[in-house]
């Protein structure tokens, strides 16, 4: 924390206050935005939608308040969730004629206060971070012999995580888990176990996770009255955007900061929480005012973001949620002129909906909206291939948030390299595709697909679409040999490559939290990709994607296009539904019933009809199966997986390997079986 070298109130950047500055920042806003702006000292909480101005409100306050003289900039700390989000506070704050105020995440700040603070609390320079932590995470699941897949290791890691921000020990984790309806991928007690054996790995090797870094930070400032003193003499003025997301570790670390003291402004919106399977919590968002009964509260309802048309649909979405406890109902009034009807747009498959929304960007670019006002947003990150390929292929500049772009990838670089060897050994006519599967073979790629969700999925993933690619231009031009196919490849890369500063957003829906272009392409909207497969179980989990449509959609100022398809590859047999979400927005259709509020503790899964049928008859070999291997159920199956089949009906062992949670060992152990069982 280097800046503590200045002693408050002696900051040298702070402008002499000018009441005109002030004016000039309070005429950006409207009534109930500027109430806020001008509370500057005291707690202030703003409960609003989206669009309605939170972050705009938020930057005004600040600039607000250091115009007037009541802050110090450096003496402010605004936080948020991600780097963008905490540059975007900064660009908007430059604009406003303001410099100095701290504006980062949570991580960074306090990255930088324990990197300054480390010797004093840790007795020495700061610890390195945990760089590979599913390597830690599998190394203490195999000293407790838990035998782990990717995806089971990832799933671990994940409720590790959980514990973490939510604040949970080894020695409580079993009973909050089942307090809050988790389902980790083993048992509760042995996830405690490797959670324990993490740790102490951690600790041997000197080395912090991301979590640690927050822990310890507050940790310092709780148990070192000399640290405490400094760093709360250094910042008196907190700010959190974004606050519906914030998790019990990062509302520590803000209690820590504040040390008691009240001058924090909060501003959220409780129907965009998106990170709850993380420990996000609203509640902290919701009871602001019940914390602090002297808040002052500020309620937005004006949408200055998108049009009425867009802002319709948001409120019609948000509208089928069950209702929440302790949620007031938020609804956006638009306040901008007239726009275009949301589109709703069906596919026959993938390719076929990447492409056509290429061509749209492209109409849009040429009748002159700049490419960077567009995005397209995804449910995750494996989605976003096909639209990359799509718009290089209709010659859209696009940048990629949050993900590697198709020909970075190491997989691909690898790939290309090793293809491009090949080619100069000169090649076999009309082998292409047998070629190209000899050489990616050599990387140790097999054809057959990972489960979903891995890292080894997303690398499978990459190298198939090379192999797809190939076959393409096989099929257009049967005598396509490795050197052309090699060319092909180095032209896409170009393509891809050509530095955009003015680019199509590709982003996934998590990653657009807070953003806005004119036009947005919602896609990929099927039923088990939005909600996705793992969330089908669990209605709490189904509302947490419902909310991220409902982020999704708010990011559009103008254009809104949703759309899906039915199968995911030309020629696929499994058809699949839109999404359950744009039942009463599609128009001429009915909102489908929204689901009753969850009192069980651990969801049923329920299925009708077949899939009813063939789950129970899963379900029954699964527990003679456990019986005859004498382990718990879950151990060969969880009732996701099993949901999954009955619902897919796989007929081959590579239908079987796509669905969740079925791993290779598992393919190897019950694949035979469970195909059998499917086909009665
Ligand atoms: P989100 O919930 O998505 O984060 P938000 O509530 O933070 O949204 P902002 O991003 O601050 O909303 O504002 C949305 C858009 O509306 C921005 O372009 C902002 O500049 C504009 N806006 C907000 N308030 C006003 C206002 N009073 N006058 C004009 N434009 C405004
Ligand atoms: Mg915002």
């Amino acid at each position: 924390m280097p800046r503590t070298a200045d002693a408050p109130g002696r900051a040298g950047s702070a402008p002499a206050p000018s009441s005109a500055g002030a004016e000039a920042v309070l005429a950006g806003l409207d009534e109930e935005q500027r109430t806020a702006a001008q509370a500057v000292t005291g707690p202030v909480c703003i409960l609003a939608g989206a669009g309605t101005g939170k972050t705009r409100t938020i930057t005004h306050r600040i600039a607000y308040g250091v115009h007037t003289g009541a802050f110090v900039p450096e003496q402010v700390l605004a936080v948020t969730f991600t780097a963008r989000a905490a540059g975007e506070l900064r660009t908007r704050l430059a604009g406003l004629g303001v410099g100095g105020v701290q504006a980062r995440t949570f991580h960074a700040a306090a990255m930088r206060q324990l990197r300054y603070f480390a010797p004093r609390v840790l007795g020495g320079p700061m610890p390195p971070l945990v760089e590979n932590k599913l390597r830690v995470v599998a190394s203490a699941a195999t000293r407790n012999r838990l035998t782990t897949d990717r995806t089971s290791l990832r799933d671990l890691a994940s409720e590790i995580e959980w514990a973490k921000t939510t604040l949970a020990t080894p020695e409580d984790y079993a009973k909050r888990a089942q307090a809050a309806g988790r389902e980790p991928p083993f048992e509760a007690d042995a996830v405690a176990r490797v959670y324990a054996s993490y740790e102490s790995a951690k600790q041997r090797d000197g080395a912090l996770d991301f979590e640690d870094l927050l822990l310890v930070t507050a940790y310092a400032l709780e148990e070192h009255p000399d640290v405490a003193r400094q760093v709360r003499g250094q910042y008196r003025y907190f700010v959190v955007d974004e606050y519906q997301d914030v998790n019990p570790l990062q509302q520590r670390l803000l209690d820590a900061w504040l040390g008691g003291r009240a001058d924090v402004c909060v501003v959220g919106d409780p129907n965009q929480t998106i990170y709850s399977f993380t420990g996000a919590d609203p509640d902290h968002l919701l009871g602001f005012a019940d914390r602090y009964p002297d808040a002052e509260v500020v309620k937005l309802e004006r949408d200055y973001r998108s049009t009425p048309q867009v802002v319709a649909l948001a409120n019609k979405l948000i509208g089928q949620a069950p209702p929440r406890k302790g949620l007031p109902g938020l609804r956006l009034l638009g306040q901008r002129a007239e726009g275009p009807a949301p589109r709703f747009l069906e596919h026959a498959d993938e390719p076929t909906e990447a492409a056509a929304v290429a061509q749209a960007c492209r109409a849009l670019v040429e009748a002159g909206t700049p490419a960077s006002e567009i995005a397209v947003l995804f449910r995750i990150n494996a989605q976003s291939q096909v639209y990359e390929s799509a718009l290089a292929d209709a010659g859209v500049p696009y940048v990629l948030k949050g993900g590697e772009r198709f020909f970075e990838r190491p997989e691909v670089r690898e790939a290309v390299v090793l293809l491009r060897g090949a080619a100069a050994g000169g090649s076999e006519p009309g082998a292409l595709v047998p070629t190209v599967r000899d050489v990616l073979a050599s990387t140790g790629w097999v054809e057959h697909r990972p489960p979903a969700g891995g890292a080894a999925r997303d690398r499978w993933q990459s190298l198939a679409a090379l192999v797809d690619l190939a076959v393409d231009l096989v099929a257009e031009d049967p005598a396509t040999d490795l050197p052309r196919f090699v060319a092909h490849l180095a032209e896409r890369a170009d393509a891809q490559h050509a530095p955009t500063v003015q680019g199509v957003t590709l982003a996934s829906m998590h990653a657009a939290k807070g953003l806005e272009w004119d036009a947005v392409f919602v896609v990929g909207l099927v039923d088990g990709v939005l909600p996705i497969a793992q969330s089908l179980s669990r209605p709490e989990a189904v509302e947490e994607e419902r909310r991220l449509l409902y982020v999704a959609v708010t990011r559009a100022r103008e254009q809104l296009t949703l759309s899906w398809s039915l199968v995911r590859n030309p020629g696929a047999r499994r058809p699949r539904s839109r999404s359950r979400f744009l039942e009463g927005l599609v128009p001429g259709s009915t909102p489908s019933a929204a689901p009753v509020p969850r009192k069980v503790k651990k969801a049923k899964v329920v299925l009708e009809g077949e899939a009813g049928e063939l789950f129970e008859r899963l379900r029954a070999w699964r527990s003679s199966t456990a019986q005859a291997a004498s382990v718990p159920a879950y151990v060969v199956f969880s009732d996701a997986t099993l949901q999954a089949i009955a619902e897919a009906r796989p007929t081959s062992t590579r239908e079987l390997a796509g669905l969740p949670g079925v791993g290779a060992r598992k393919l190897e152990l019950y694949g035979d079986e469970v195909l059998a069982t499917v086909s009665g």
